[in-house]
């Protein structure tokens, strides 16, 4: 096997997964194109791979590195990428990532768990204090003095199966809310990747609300939402049930050791159309001596989902926010603007979450065969790096 370079992975992207075309046809709605929309595409998953975190940088880049060795035709500016994103349909992009999912699960992607779950959460990024767009969020102090403005949206992605994939973004504005966006990116989502592709949604308790669960119910999918107590009646006869009985059962958790109570009797609140609420409690005792407790509600029956399996995929909300919001932002620059537009923004976001699974396909399962150990996301970006020539090595 070659070692790990942009031009491996292009052709990794290209061929395995089948992104040529979409590169070449991404939704540019540029009537004449100067730059071929394959370069602008391409360079928008390299900078994101690279962790370049702007377009200013992806511009550098595409000035002082070897065209050949970055997979580009010619070099361009950052405003080309501007006028570039703010023209193209996200609706192509997030069928694109749709469809590399499908494929990723038929070449067995997926293949170290029965349960494939679909985690959904918000979150803000992309802080503020310039001129406001259609989906900036103000943000005010305790006096309530307009201090700057961010951008909400709730992200999708791949979980509980070994490999996290975010792969669609569904922003939102103010006035609108958090679950209601939850609600279209879950419609679009089973749209996209058809009703028998995952197992179970997973989200927070904000999404723990009646027509949240109901759109679940629509799309046919098992739901595990966050208990808290913003839903106090539940809450209350939770507390008034298991807080008088012991564990339904008790195991290890790693180093931890974990009480369970589950009963699927509860009443469900006026709102929800479910005959009944089956709730989970579980207590995670530390070795450090610190207790978490949490508690968690679903549809699914006890025969299907015996109770280790639900505390498992009720952990696996994690992975959206740790391998999804905290990488993407911290390590993949989705915190920077790089053009202020929300259609840009929207473009930009789309694009970093298809950069983000297709590194992580090629790294932890096309890199990883017969000897070779998973190499770390750091390392890989090192290896690429590295492989890169100065752009004199053009004319050589
Ligand atoms: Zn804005």
């Amino acid at each position: 096997m070659s070692a790990p370079s942009l031009a491996s992975i292009r052709n990794y992207a290209c061929h395995t997964l089948a992104l040529s075309n979409f590169l070449h046809r991404p939704g540019d709605g540029r009537t004449q194109p100067a730059i071929p929309a394959a370069d602008l595409s391409w360079a928008l998953l390299l900078g994101a791979i690279l962790r370049l975190g702007s377009a200013n940088r992806l511009e550098w880049l595409a000035g002082c590195a070897n065209l050949k060795d970055l997979g580009l035709t010619r070099k361009f500016g950052d405003d080309a990428l501007a006028y570039f994103t703010e023209r193209v349909d996200p609706d192509c992009i997030r069928r694109r990532s749709a469809a590399t999912l499908q494929l990723a699960k038929c070449n067995k992607v997926f293949e170290e768990t029965v349960f494939l779950g679909l985690a959904l959460d918000g979150t803000g990024v992309a802080r503020t204090t310039k001129a406001a767009c259609p989906l900036c969020h103000p943000i005010k102090d305790a006096q309530g003095v307009l201090t700057g403005h961010n951008h909400h949206f709730v992200m999708v992605g791949v979980v509980g199966a070994g490999i996290t994939l975010p792969f669609d973004v569904e922003p939102y504005q103010p006035g609108d809310s958090e679950y209601a966006a939850g609600k279209r990116l879950l419609k679009r989502t089973a749209d996209h990747l058809g009703p028998r592709f995952a197992n179970y949604v997973v989200a927070d308790a904000k999404f723990a609300t009646a027509p949240f669960l109901h759109a679940c119910d629509e799309v046919r999918l098992p739901v595990i939402a966050r208990l808290k107590r913003n839903l106090p009646e539940l809450s209350a006869a939770v507390e008034a049930r298991f807080g008088q009985q012991p564990p339904t059962a008790t195991f290890p958790h790693g180093e931890d050791w974990i009480e369970v109570w589950d009963a699927s009797d509860f009443d469900p609140w006026e709102a929800l159309e479910w005959p009944t609420v089956r709730v989970m409690r579980y207590r995670q005792h530390k070795k450090d001596g610190t207790l978490v407790q949490a508690e968690w509600l679903t549809n699914f029956s006890c025969a299907k989902l015996p109770v280790r399996l639900f505390f498992k995929l009720a952990k696996s909300r994690w992975e959206i926010e740790n391998q999804g919001f905290n990488d993407a932002k911290n390590l993949y620059g989705m915190e920077h603007i790089q053009h202020h537009h929300p259609n840009s923004m929207l473009v930009n976001w789309l694009f970093l979450v298809l950069a983000l699974m297709i590194e992580r396909l090629y790294r932890i399962r096309h890199l990883h065969r017969g000897a070779h150990p998973i190499r770390t996301a750091m390392q890989l970006k090192d290896a690429l790096w590295l492989a890169l020539r100065p752009a004199r090595a053009d004319s050589g």
